[in-house]
Formats: C-alpha cells, structure tokens, sequence
C-alpha cells in the first residue's frame, strides 16, 4: 500500500482557532487558508503567476468541468491536471455532485448515484461515488472530495436524515474504491497522483444532531480530513454558524476541516473561530468580474457613478498591484468599457484581500490575539464604505 503524501500538524491554538500546516504531494498549505476557485482550471481573469504573486497556495477545480470538457482521460494522458494546467502547488477538486445536482431539471438521483445529462451538448452521463474517485484519481489531484447528496435547502429534518444516511454509504463505497486504486492496477483508470489523499463531507443540513451523527458515522470511515458541506445554501448566517459550532467539536482534532463553498470575509472569520481550518468560494472572483469589491472598511461596488472622478486607491489600506497603481476612477471606466483589464484588476484585488486576511488571521493566532482581531475586524466592516 502506497501511503499518503498527505499530512497536518496543528501549530498552535486560541480559543477554537487553529494555526497549521497541511502537507500534500505538492507542498504545504499554512492553514486556516483560503482556495481560489479554477474552475476551468484556471481562475477567471487572472494568470498562475499572478495567483503564485498572490500568495495562493492551494488552487480548486470543478471535476464536473474537466470531466465534461477535456475529459479526465485526455488529462490523464498529459500527465495528470498539474502538469496540464502548469501549476504545481497543490490542487484540491471537488467530487461534481455539487454542479450535477444544480442541474434539477437535467438530474435523476438514486442509490446508485446521479444521472444527468451535460449541460454542453445534453449526452448522458452518471456519477457515482465510484465514478467521482476515478475521474478525481485521473485528474492527479493533491485532494479528492468524496460523492455527497448536496440537498436543496429548505429541507425537512427527515429529508436531511435521509439524504444524510446515503451520503453515508456513498462515503463509504468512494473510500473502498479510493484504496482499490491506491492499492491495485484498475484497467482504464490511471492514478495520476499516487500521493492524493481522500477528504469525506458531513451533511445534515441545518439540524445539529443530524450533523453530529454525520460527522461521527464520516470519521468512522476514516478519511485523510473531513469537510462540512450542505452550507452557504440560502440559510441565514447565524444558523450556518451554529451548524458549524456544532460540527467542529465531532471532527477529530488532528486533521484539517475543510468548510466548502463559504463564504463572505465575515463568515470565514466566524468560521475559523468556530475551528475551521480551509475554505473556498467563488465570492471574490465572480463578485470581481461584476464590479463588487471587498475593501477592509466594506464593499464597493465599482460602477456607481460617484467614483468617476475618484482619484483614491480603491482601498488605502490595500497593498496589491491594483490599489498601488489604479485610481477608482480608472477601474469605474474600464468596468463601463467592458475592458477584459476590469476583470483581472479587481480579480487580483479581490482575491489579495481575501488572502490577506486569511494571513492576518494565521498571525494573530499565533500570537494569541484572534479575539482582538475578530473584533477589529467586524468593527472595521461595520463603518460601511461612506466614501
Ligand atoms: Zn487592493
């Protein structure tokens, strides 16, 4: 058996925050840490060596993308998505339940797993938790997320017990196959990262004891870290906080929480002092290409005619490319224009402020001051950007 290149270790603690250090086969990743979203393999607008300029140390796909288009086998054939993409820090994928059951109306969902048809060209198609761990094993990714049932939300307590219970056995089919490749030569499927470890989702939607069971049942599976899923839904803030208040304590200690698909900056704060430890979203990429900006005394948004002749910084307190050289009034014009430059220079200003914070998070952990900081931080956001 080939172990996994796959690693945590918890630096230091305070309160329920956490500092550490993940390891992967393609480097470390200092946590609590924030993973731009590539979809396509490539995070819109902006270039891996910008995203290396950045600080970004783990890069997310959409398996359910690069299944579709180019395939997993074409990508398997150029050595695996690193090599493909030509990016080689670690790269984390998602297992395509999520995008497959948004498709509701080109979707059937049974034990066996999800059918649907491509949104490219309606062929069809199913995913399975089999399915999902060989497309993942083809990919070569540094992390492969299991199969889960993601449930729309409003959902009745016996809805998401139901739905909580097949996860469960999809986890655990996903994991026999996650070792039977690891382990033995499957025809057809090539393992394009010998080093890639396996995380498992809880779900439970928003009812706490549904979710303690989840996470209990998930780690007794056993997988290399474990992620909360079914959140950031349409759910109110408090609830998803308290969801995750409730989750954090079932999850054992010594491996990473990974909460998917959160949040806003103000939700990644709440979530780390509520012990989560890794993050992604599309929040500051898609918001970027629209014009909405995330400041550190609010948002922004960039196409409102007062900033026509604005000459400051979008944020003074900002130290990327973008707040360096640009004026608000420059980026106002190049959003109206349509200029392909609006997306890249509010996506790198974006992205370094989500990144920014996820540093000043890891510092003021370890010096014991993330409460002070927590406090800061809210305070700050709550004075809306008056100008
Ligand atoms: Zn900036």
């Amino acid at each position: 058996m080939t172990p996994s290149a796959f690693g945590f270790e918890l630096t230091h603690t305070d309160g329920l925050a956490r500092r550490g250090r993940m390891t992967t086969a393609h480097g470390d990743v200092e946590t609590p840490a924030f993973m731009p979203v590539g979809t396509q393999g490539a995070v819109k607008g902006v270039t891996h060596r910008e995203l290396d300029a950045l600080g970004a140390e783990i890069l997310l796909s959409n398996t359910y993308h690069l299944y579709l288009r180019p395939g997993d086998d074409l990508i398997a054939r150029r050595g695996g998505l690193h090599r493909f993409i030509g990016w080689s820090k670690p790269i984390l994928t998602d297992s395509g339940g999520y995008q497959v059951f948004s498709l509701s109306d080109r979707r059937t969902i049974d034990e066996d797993g999800a059918h649907f048809r491509s949104h490219l060209d309606g062929s069809a198609h199913s995913l399975t938790p089999e399915k999902a761990t060989d497309i993942q094993s083809q990919l070569g990714s540094d992390i492969a997320m299991v199969l889960d049932e993601c449930l729309a939300h409003p959902a009745t307590e016996t809805a998401a017990r139901t739905s909580m219970e097949r996860t469960l056995r999809w986890a655990a089919r996903a994991r026999d196959r996650f070792l039977t490749l690891r382990d033995t030569s499957v025809p057809g499927v090539t393992l394009s990262n010998p080093g890639q470890a396996q995380f498992g989702i809880v779900q439970g939607g928003v009812f706490p004891g549904l979710r303690e069971v989840s996470a209990g049942e998930t780690a007794g599976i056993g997988f290399e870290a474990y992620a909360i899923g079914g959140l950031s839904v349409g759910e109110p803030p408090a609830v998803m906080y308290d969801v995750v208040a409730r989750t954090t304590p079932c999850l054992p200690a010594d491996r990473p929480r990974y909460l998917m698909g959160t949040g806003t900056p103000e939700d990644l704060v709440e979530s780390v002092a509520r012990g989560v430890d890794l993050f992604d979203c599309v929040l500051p990429t898609r918001n970027a290409r629209n014009g909405q900006l995330f400041t550190s005394t609010g948002r922004i948004n960039i196409k409102n005619a007062r900033y026509a002749e604005d000459d400051r910084p979008l944020d003074p307190a900002c130290t990327c490319y973008t707040c360096r050289t640009c004026s608000r009034a420059y980026l106002r014009h190049l959003f109206q224009a349509g200029e392909i430059n609006s997306s890249t220079l509010n996506t790198l200003h974006n992205l370094h402020f989500y990144l920014d914070t996820l540093r000043q998070i890891r510092d003021a952990i370890v010096f014991g001051r993330f409460e002070s900081f927590r406090l800061a931080f809210h305070e700050r956001l709550s004075r809306q950007a008056a100008d």
